[in-house]
């Protein structure tokens, strides 16, 4: 007796999994037909509300600089149009992107003791175009940023800065390029200088609207500390006085990363060669009001030996035809 009630659920179980298989197989046999035949309409509204649940936006760019945003996935997009489908693409301008970016993590943990290359650099970063250039795809930054970097010989510092501040600038949701300044030759490191000729050169490139200055050891130890520049021209003044920088401010944004202590991570080195103080600093300084007439943009000669895109950054390489490096004393 109970053999054969045993035997009959079987049977029913058997029944129903053979049922189930075949559900299956013509609901595969509809997909299949919907997406090669594109008969059943109703699988593409049913697409589109797939749309909305992503909720994702996506851009098509025009080689005019204009771009289209779609809401979705791109695959979807790009898919649904080569078979034709009648979805309904909802067509949605890029919001502004938010004064406080909604992704940010505080306080950040930075050592300088891990191996370190390019590539991990490159592999961590796909989204940075060629260039070190990197745009947010879910909204439109108010101000395109350059961040200006004066170098030389210091290309391991170099890695750990792109291996911190890529990811941190992509957080504050900033459109930005990064140019590092590179002094050729060995003659006297001038700082000053390259910023400068960064500034004129980074805007041959692109149209900027805000310059960040940054030493390329300094990583900031909180990324709410924004890449952008701010609206007060209070706030420029004061990047220029401590920057000694002398050049024309009109219409132009500047903004250096604030550095208060414990807010920046500094990479231990010792002085480089070719950058020692210069014992005139302290003249130089207290007859800036006379000498910036003349200093700076107006007057900045300069030759550009090259120009190099590398997937991380943009390189700059200038003669500034420096006096020959002062004898060290003792
Ligand atoms: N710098 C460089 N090579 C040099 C000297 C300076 O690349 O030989 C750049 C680099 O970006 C560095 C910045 O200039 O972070 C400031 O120089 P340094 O680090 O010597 O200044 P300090 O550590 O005294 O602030
Ligand atoms: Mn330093």
């Amino acid at each position: 007796m109970s053999r054969l009630m045993l035997g009959k659920t079987l049977e029913r179980i058997c029944k129903a999994v053979l049922l189930l298989c075949l559900v299956h197989f013509l609901i595969m046999t509809i997909f299949y037909l919907d997406i090669y035949t594109q008969r059943f309409d109703i699988f593409s509204r049913f697409n589109t509300r797939n749309f909305s649940k992503v909720h994702q936006y996506f851009n098509i760019s025009k080689p005019n600089g204009t771009s289209l945003t779609f809401l979705g996935n791109e695959d979807h997009f790009v898919s649904s149009r080569k078979l034709d489908h009648n979805l309904t693409v909802t067509k949605k301008p890029l919001p502004m992107c938010p004064d406080v970016p909604p992704g940010l993590v505080g306080r950040l943990l930075i050592e300088f003791n891990s191996l370190m290359t390019m590539e991990k650099v490159q592999r961590e970063n796909p989204d940075v175009r060629m260039g070190g250039k990197y745009k947010p795809s879910d909204c439109i930054a108010k101000q395109r940023v350059a961040i200006i970097i004066p170098f030389r010989h210091r290309e391991h510092h170099l890695k750990f800065w792109l291996h911190y501040l890529h990811p941190i600038l992509r957080r504050q949701k900033i459109n930005y390029g990064i140019y590092i300044i590179n002094q050729h030759g060995e003659g006297m490191f001038n700082r000053a200088k390259l910023l400068n000729i960064g500034y004129i050169e980074v805007l041959k490139d692109e149209e900027y609207d805000c310059f960040v200055f940054s030493d390329v050891d300094l990583i900031p130890m909180d990324d709410r500390n924004l890449y952008h520049c701010y609206d007060q021209p209070r706030h420029f003044a004061i990047a220029m006085d401590k920057f000694g920088f002398r050049i024309t401010l009109k219409g132009m944004k500047v903004s250096r990363p604030d550095s208060k202590i414990g807010k920046y991570r500094m990479i231990k080195h010792e002085r480089d060669k070719h950058n020692e103080p210069n014992p005139q600093r302290f003249t130089k300084i207290q007859n800036t009001k006379v000498t910036m007439k003349q200093d700076g943009i107006n007057s900045l000669k300069y030759k550009l030996v090259n120009v190099a895109k590398y997937p991380m950054y943009t390189n700059i390489t200038v003669d500034i035809g420096t006096p020959p490096p002062r004898p060290s004393r003792g």
